[in-house]
């Protein structure tokens, strides 16, 4: 569903960076790498169990819905909406699955969405934590060192000094908030 707004938006993106359909793919790959990881602490923590796959197939799930949820409840509030501005190419995908909304509310859908995917970052700590401390093994720690380094370092830096770099909206972001002052 198009509105004056969203047939603008476009254009009010043409003097920003575009991204290209392998740069969005690349840019999808920390998060990517933060869901295989966490499957993989489940099955692993659980040694191999059908709980440990139920629970990684779960998580797996939770993942994807999350990035739809965003997609869904707050890509059509961003000014990257239907534009290849959008680093990750949820913009896109977005613009199939909803119609423009205002960008006014985009801070405030932030803070209302977001939460929604904030455990798929804690959930396989707290699970590999746990699972290190009761049967501990080294693939084990290696697995969740390697989610701690990708979800909480890499997917962070790549989205601040990457894709929300660019980001017109950037001081109205609470994501970057106090991180963009004096970059402009
Ligand atoms: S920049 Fe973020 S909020 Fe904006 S369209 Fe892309 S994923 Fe959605």
């Amino acid at each position: 569903m198009e509105t004056p707004q969203s047939q603008t938006n476009d254009n009010n993106c043409q003097h920003r960076r575009g991204y290209s359909r392998g740069e969005a793919l690349i840019n999808n790959a920390p998060y990517v790498g933060m869901l295989v990881l966490g499957a993989a602490l489940f099955v692993v923590g659980s040694l191999n169990s059908t709980w440990g796959w139920l629970l990684a197939g779960a998580y797996l799930l939770y993942g994807i819905a999350g990035a739809l949820w965003i997609m869904i409840f707050l890509c059509p509030y961003c000014h990257f909406w239907n534009s290849t501005g959008c680093p990750c190419g949820y913009g896109l995908i977005a613009a199939k699955l909803r119609g423009k909304k205002s960008n006014d509310y985009f801070k405030k859908m932030f803070k209302r969405h977001i939460p929604v995917i904030v455990p798929l970052w804690f959930i396989p700590v707290l699970a590999g934590g746990f699972c290190v401390l009761t049967s501990f093994s080294w693939l084990l720690l290696v697995l969740l060192i390697l989610f701690a380094v990708d979800a909480f370092v890499v997917l962070p830096l790549f989205s601040r000094k990457h894709g929300c770099v660019n980001c017109p909206q950037k001081h109205s972001c609470p994501w970057m908030a106090g991180k963009s002052g004096g970059e402009e």
